[in-house]
């Protein structure tokens, strides 16, 4: 009888647990945990409502190592889906190593008190998953995730050599708000204001922060202005994909959207350095989150679409070739689906495929993984019946 233990009850959290409840050969359980139980309780109802499948739900603050190690000793899960933040993802991997269960995630580790998000933390449990006999994949959501996957299958299908890759992430939705940002606000906005950053002839380059555009037709969104981030796949894509000279991220901001973020960080309150106020120490940023809208609030009445891909160019029996690999999804459709904004349902789908190929042994390894390492064919097979299309546009 496989198992899921999901644990985070947020935007993502409610897309995976409607996409599990629909897939019940594979998910024959489902125990949805996380910081608010009340949260999980909402998403339950639904899913009940909905997908007419009961799902069980547990409180565990998973930041304290032994209270997880005892939820998962109750559940005995075969699978740990972790859709909490970045922060959770070594305390949850610590107690999967504890309790030898496999792990799953969507955004890479990040430390509290810096706003980095890289893979070495994680990477260093490779040798301990291994030993273990248990497997962890890392960034199984959209980007990472599909994009990851849209590489390999240029890599092993599509191209001789790649030589150039540009990850293009487009929002084209709107949902109505002066302000607001389509995942959790803070691991959002530690994201865009850190340096940008890309991979060249070996090196990583450093540039400040938004200081790169470039404009983009979208397929299925128009010409949109795309600003250059440093972003987590880049990390594994550069170790990965052999023979490549550069790869970059880009992602579209629209003008209200930057004039927020720039006179927010102007006043101080987009910075994570702790002030004191009236006698407490306080994070602005955590204060600004609280408040700005809950991310899985926006689905209701969003419209337009999200279109991401990535633009990948080499050589294919000695001719140059360049392709644009990409998925187009519109926030009403998910909405009506599962209740979910597009940005949730992109990051959640993918991850509720990443559990599948685990737990169908499709993709199982003991070690720690990232998408790109196994057959992309299977995890794109599903990724389409699942709703996401993908397409392959050459240029
Ligand atoms: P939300 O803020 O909507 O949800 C986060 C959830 O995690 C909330 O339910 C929150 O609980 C819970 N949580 C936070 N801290 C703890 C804790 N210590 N213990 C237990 N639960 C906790 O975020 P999203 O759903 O938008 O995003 C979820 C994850 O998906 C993030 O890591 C994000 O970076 C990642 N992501 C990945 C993408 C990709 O393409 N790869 C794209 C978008 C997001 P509470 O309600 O109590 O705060």
């Amino acid at each position: 009888m496989p198992k899921v233990l999901i644990i985070g009850a947020g935007g993502v959290g409610g897309v995976v647990a409607h996409k599990c409840a629909a897939n019940p050969d594979v998910f024959e359980q489902i125990v949805l945990a996380s910081r608010t139980k009340s949260k999980c309780d909402a998403i339950a109802d639904q899913v009940k409502q909905m997908q007419g499948r009961e799902i069980t739900t547990a409180r565990v603050d998973a930041d304290d190592v032994a209270e997880t190690v005892e939820l998962i000793e109750q559940v005995r899960p075969d699978l740990l889906i972790n859709v909490a933040l970045p922060y959770q993802d070594l305390p949850l991997m610590d107690a999967c190593l504890q309790t030898k269960v496999d792990y799953l995630d969507t955004a890479n580790y990040e430390p509290k008190d810096t706003a980095k998000f890289e893979y070495h933390w994680q990477w260093a449990y490779r040798e301990r998953f291994r030993d273990a006999g248990i497997m962890a994949l890392l960034g199984s959501g959209f980007d990472p995730g599909v994009t990851n996957v849209f590489c390999a299958h240029a890599r092993d299908n599509l191209f001789d050599t790649i030589d150039t890759i540009d990850i293009l992430d487009c929002n084209g939705g709107d949902h109505g708000h002066a302000f607001a940002t389509n995942f959790n606000p803070e691991i959002n906005i530690r994201e865009i204001t850190q340096a940008g950053r890309y991979w060249e002839g070996g090196e990583w380059v450093e540039i400040e922060a938004m200081s790169q555009d470039r404009v983009f037709d979208f397929p299925g969104v128009g010409e949109r202005k795309a600003f250059l981030l440093y972003h987590e796949e880049l990390e594994s894509l550069v170790e990965h994909v052999p023979g490549l000279q550069r790869i970059r991220f880009w992602m579209t901001f629209g003008e209200e959207y930057l004039t927020h973020l720039r006179v927010l960080g102007n006043v101080g309150l987009t910075s994570i350095d702790p002030i004191e106020f009236q006698g407490h120490k306080i994070v602005p940023l955590q204060f600004l989150k609280a408040l700005l809208p809950d991310p899985a609030s926006l689905a209701e009445g969003y419209t337009g679409k999200t279109s991401i891909g990535c633009l990948i160019a080499g050589h294919k029996d000695g001719k140059p070739k360049e392709v644009f690999i990409h998925n187009i999804c519109d926030h009403a459709e998910t909405y009506r689906e599962v209740r979910a904004q597009a940005v949730s349902y992109t990051t959640g789908v993918p991850a509720s495929i990443g559990a599948e190929m685990m737990l169908t042994r499709t993709w199982h390894e003991p070690g720690v993984w990232n998408m790109e390492q196994f057959d992309s064919a299977p995890f794109l097979a599903r990724l389409a019946e699942c709703g996401l299309p993908w397409h392959v546009q050459e240029r």
